[in-house]
């Protein structure tokens, strides 16, 4: 008699029900957002233990997140009717590749008991070896030396590897022996780095066929989600696992999207997706076509921008999502950032009013300092979020550096401050040296900075370090003096310039100098709206002091990014704007594939929406520092006006004088031209008029007032990738 169909399978549509059924061989699920392919995998996991095929721990199964880890973890268990004994094998790469190496530490050099080395980590290692050998690191910083170890890796080279004009990029030729030189040092410290969480497991089962034998027979199903965004070392792995001895087919199953490949930055090859075919011969592809995330507004944006990239696999969508009374996709305008995050401060409070939930809306923004001006803003009005994927505006390194600097000087006993920037930027500061004013300062029972001002006069300290201690208690008493009667920001950017911070990352030629220097343009210009910069720094104390609490109903901040995967009935897109959405780096680069890049960005986070999708975009962004008139970005005009609705703009603040400013919120009428996003009302480039002062110092009265009175905010960090 035929067995009862099991319940998990009656709910899907014919073609997820054969992904999921087609348990042996090869299979490629190829499909736009939303149409089940993330689902496909949990019940293929779900039937697989129905049907007795695999005990759990004979099932590898690869997710971009720990997060998405753990939800998987937690839907096989409510389909298969709870008590799976763990999944020891789901995770990420990265998180697989720990375990093996844990369990094989030997084979690869390391104890068990191995350490696992995060970026500043690499980075000061890098900087040793780089000094050790008598280069110079301001012109070869071991930053950019980081990057590129990190580059190799991706792509599964080792030093002996790695192609002769590669190594040759860096000091003059000395990459490779530097690569060598840190790989042999990472093994001495029984370290490992992110990258080699991927090789080592690779060159482990190189080395020890019987070793990889084992795992090829223990996996008897693979099964990886995102399948698009995975680099050269993460296919290798997947193909020497995947290898079966007796040349029988693989039961590996992979899903993704060519739309979605967001990660070509770090290395990921969305050819990977064309090679499976081939390289997994009578691989059968199966193709979902029903998005069941959204409306069909968004969806119909979403595929219509999409449209505009070359080159794709090409995919049909359709939603049964269909409602006269959807929402369409909303686009409004705003002055600049600062009223674009009231509005949408606003915007979530109304829905709060309807009752819907914080939990179920995000904000995806392009770049993480557009964060900042969010984060503010909520802890002004209560509301809870959270920042997921990365530290919040004020926890980066250097933010944290700059406002060291500043702490010291408006509190002279802040030790701690002063000891974080005592030698940054470099200046001949060692440990001795600073161990030194440590001690003197203990003994004295005074701060540190105290101490080091009493100890320049000595002649405890020897020569070098004693010029350099000279000019750094200088700088203090100089910018103390200043501290009463410079405006903050003022102050603030003299502090940067003068103790060289500034000049440090300018100098860095790491792919992330750039940004930081960005963040304390940021950070300078949010001082300009406190009376001083000691308003300032009690600002931010309240900012930080926020709880923890996981159980608690908040929106999500994160870049687009790390929304991968991820579903919200309400999103927020904000920053729609040229440079910043596409951003400039990709249209720099002149070619196509940048900008392709950034428009399938946007259509990750357009279809991130279940049912309601608000795009925003401002008339003046600062960006590095300076006030720049902005135009809409070109993807809003390469969304279908059948889907889309430019809102009327309610300002409505009181103080700000610009009540009416974007009445019709410039919409035109005419399809697709430029002209349907009519700029607000042109600024003048110049932030330092009257009415912007007037409208600074009113948002620092206002927020006094507003953060004095609520409380409750809470803010979570989840930090993905281990
Ligand atoms: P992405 O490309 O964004 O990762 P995806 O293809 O992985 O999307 P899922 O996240 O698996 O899509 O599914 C999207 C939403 O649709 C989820 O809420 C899921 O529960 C729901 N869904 C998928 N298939 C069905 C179905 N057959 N019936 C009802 N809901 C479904
Ligand atoms: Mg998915």
């Amino acid at each position: 008699a035929a067995q009862p169909r099991p319940n998990y399978l009656s709910g899907l549509n014919p073609e997820q029900a054969d992904a999921v059924e087609s348990i042996e061989g090869p299979v490629l699920v190829l499909a736009g957002a939303g149409t089940g392919k993330t689902r496909v995998l949990t019940t293929r996991i779900a039937h697989i233990l129905n049907l007795g095929l695999a005990y759990p721990s004979q099932i590898l199964s690869v997710t971009f997140t720990n997060k998405a880890a753990r939800e998987m973890k937690e839907r096989v268990g409510v389909l298969v009717g709870g008590a799976v004994e763990g999944m020891p094998w789901l995770g990420t790469f990265h998180s697989i590749g720990v375990k093996l190496l844990r369990r094989h530490a030997e084979l690869a050099g390391l104890r068990s008991d191995f350490t696992i080395l995060d970026t500043d980590d690499v980075v000061r290692l890098c900087k040793q070896l780089i000094q050790a050998e008598g280069i110079d690191d301001k012109r070869w910083p071991a930053r950019q030396f980081a990057q590129m170890i990190d580059g190799w890796k991706n792509k599964g080279l080792g030093p002996s590897e790695i192609p002769e004009g590669d190594s040759r990029g860096f000091a003059n030729g000395k990459g490779r022996a530097l690569y060598t030189a840190y790989q042999e040092r990472l093994q001495t410290l029984n370290a490992v780095d992110f990258g080699d969480l991927l090789c080592l497991p690779i060159r482990l089962f190189r080395a020890h066929p019987d070793v990889l034998k084992e795992y090829q027979q223990k996996f008897r199903f693979i099964l990886v989600d995102e399948y698009q965004d995975t680099n050269t070392a993460q296919y290798m792995w997947l193909r020497l696992l995947a290898q079966r001895p007796t040349g029988e087919r693989p039961n590996i199953c992979c899903v993704g999207d060519d739309d979605q490949s967001i990660y070509g930055w770090r290395g990921a090859e969305v050819e990977n997706i064309l090679r499976f075919e081939k390289d997994f011969p009578g691989a059968k592809v199966i193709r979902l076509e029903r998005n069941y995330r959204s409306t069909e507004h968004i969806l119909g944006a979403a595929g219509h921008l999409i449209a505009h990239n070359e080159g794709r696999l090409g995919k049909t969508l359709f939603t049964e999502q269909s409602d006269p009374d959807h929402e369409r996709v909303q686009v409004h305008a705003a002055w600049d950032s600062e009223e674009e995050a009231r509005a949408v401060g606003e915007e979530i409070e109304q829905a709060q009013h309807k009752g819907r939930k914080l939990n179920n809306m995000a904000i995806l923004v392009r770049a993480s300092f557009q964060m900042r001006e969010f984060e503010e803003r909520f802890v002004t009005l209560g509301l809870n979020y959270r920042v997921i994927g990365g530290p919040r505006f004020y926890e980066r390194l250097e933010i944290r550096d700059a406002m060291a600097f500043f702490r010291v000087v408006s509190q002279p006993a802040d030790d701690l401050a002063f000891e974080r920037i005592i030698n940054v930027p470099k200046r001949g500061l060692g440990e001795a040296a600073v161990r030194q004013v440590h001690d003197y300062a203990r003994a004295k029972g005074i701060p540190m900075l105290a101490a080091a001002r009493e100890l320049v006069l000595t002649d405890e300290l020897k020569a070098r370090p004693r010029k350099s201690l000279t000019d750094v208690v200088e700088m203090f008493n100089r910018w103390q003096g200043m501290l009463e009667n410079t405006p903050g920001h003022e102050l603030a950017e003299t502090i940067l310039e003068e103790s060289g911070y500034t000049e440090m990352w300018q100098n860095d030629r790491a792919a992330d100098a750039p940004t930081r220097l960005e963040n304390l343009k940021e950070l300078v210009e949010t001082i300009s709206g406190f009376e001083s910069l000691r308003a300032f720094l009690e600002h931010v104390s309240l900012v930080m002091d926020t709880d923890n609490n996981p159980d608690l109903d908040a929106v999500s901040i994160m870049t687009l990014h790390s929304a991968k995967g991820l579903e919200f009935e309400t999103i927020f897109l904000p920053g729609w704007e040229e440079g910043l959405f596409p951003h400039q780096r990709a249209l720099d680069e002149g070619g196509r594939s940048g900008l392709e890049e950034e428009r399938r960005l946007a259509y990750v986070g357009l279809t991130r929406a279940k049912l309601y999708c608000h795009i925003w975009f401002v008339s003046n962004r600062r960006i590095h520092g300076l006030w720049q008139s902005t135009l809409p970005s070109r993807f809003l005009d390469e969304l279908p006006e059948a889907h889309v609705e430019v809102a009327e703009i309610d300002t409505g603040y009181g103080g700000y004088g610009r009540g009416g400013r974007f009445g019709g919120g410039g919409q035109s009428g005419g399809p697709y031209g430029a002209s349907r996003f009519d700029k607000a009302e042109p600024f003048s480039g110049n932030y330092n008029t009257p009415g912007w002062k007037r409208a600074q110092a009113n948002k620092t009265d206002a927020a006094r007032d507003n953060w004095g009175t609520r409380s409750g905010h809470a803010v979570e960090r989840i930090a993905y990738g281990e």
